[in-house]
């Protein structure tokens, strides 16, 4: 079989089980299996596949074609341009939480500071924490997440990217633990999605990204309020927040924000929706 007529297969298969890429993504998984990316794929339709090769190839699109994402098949995503390992037991990064991690960015340039004291809160693949240490080099980012796979995940990838050496992990449960002193800067695109409403996530989602990464309490907004309820632990008198929220979600947390003093301002993301709220300290 040559690599065309597996990746056309393959292209029939993801199509009938409804995935919406199904020729990007029947390229990306025989890249996968070649090891090569996916230009070298179209550069060498004509050669033929090894048996071995093949079968793996199919294992695989069988896999995708029930529903497991593919970030979780190549265990990989990427994000802010960086590549990133990903693991089962951590969320896949979304591209719309690249607008949290630029604002910041964005902010810490301003600052400009020499050593930026930083938290990440829930960091997951570590995908807001390691972009922020490798493209700031004037930072220290403290990272936590109650999740040990997660914390795992994490420091491989700021071992990936050389920033290991400015990343301190904590595995603990944000609702038991205090900072020993105060960020300049703190970050978290925390689990928001309301309890009830997580059982109506698509498939791909709620059948393979773990739940404690999405469930965000009866409303959705635990997080936010504990991160209100700590403010003054957490944040520098100059520091400033940046949290991203779910779809309608903004109003409310600017609510919790301004109730505990901070000034708040919203950011949207690509698609228009209000994806990031900002709180700074008077
Ligand atoms: N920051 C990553 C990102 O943007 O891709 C992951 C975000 S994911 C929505 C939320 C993360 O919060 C998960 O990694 C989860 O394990 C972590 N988490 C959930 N409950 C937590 C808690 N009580 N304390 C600390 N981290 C928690
Ligand atoms: N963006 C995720 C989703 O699409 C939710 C992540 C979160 O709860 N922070 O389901």
């Amino acid at each position: 079989m040559t690599i065309f007529e597996a990746v056309r297969e393959a292209t029939g298969t993801l199509k009938n089980s409804g995935i919406e890429n199904p020729v990007w993504e029947a390229g990306l998984l025989m890249g996968f299996v070649l090891k090569k990316d996916i230009s070298y794929v179209y550069a060498h339709y004509d050669n033929s596949l090894s048996h071995e090769d093949c079968e793996k190839y199919k294992d695989l699109v069988r896999i995708r074609a029930n529903g497991m994402p593919y970030q979780y098949i190549t265990q990989n995503q990427e994000f802010m341009s960086l590549d990133f390992f990903v693991s089962s037991g951590c969320l896949v990064p979304r591209p719309e939480t690249e607008i949290l991690a630029e604002a910041a960015l964005s902010w810490i340039k301003e600052k400009n500071s020499d050593a930026v004291r930083v938290l990440d809160i829930g960091t997951g693949s570590g995908a807001i924490a390691v972009s922020i240490a490798y493209y700031a080099a004037n930072t220290v980012v403290h990272a936590i997440d109650i999740s040990r796979e997660a914390i795992e995940t994490a420091k491989r990838n700021a071992k990936k990217h050389k920033v290991n050496n400015r990343i301190h992990f904590i595995q603990k449960d944000f609702f038991g633990w205090e900072p020993d002193s105060p960020y300049d800067i703190v970050v978290s695109n925390p689990p928001y999605i309301p309890g009830p409403e997580i059982s109506l996530l698509p498939a791909g989602i709620i059948n393979y990204e773990p739940v404690t990464a999405l469930d965000g309490g009866p409303d959705g907004l635990m997080f936010y309020r504990e991160i209100a309820v700590k403010i003054n632990k957490l944040l520098n008198p100059e520091g400033t927040v940046f949290v991203e929220v779910g779809a309608g979600q903004a109003r409310s947390v600017s609510d919790i924000f301004e109730n505990c003093g901070l000034l708040t301002s919203v950011y949207r993301d690509l698609s228009g929706t209000e994806r990031v709220v900002r709180g700074d300290r008077k």
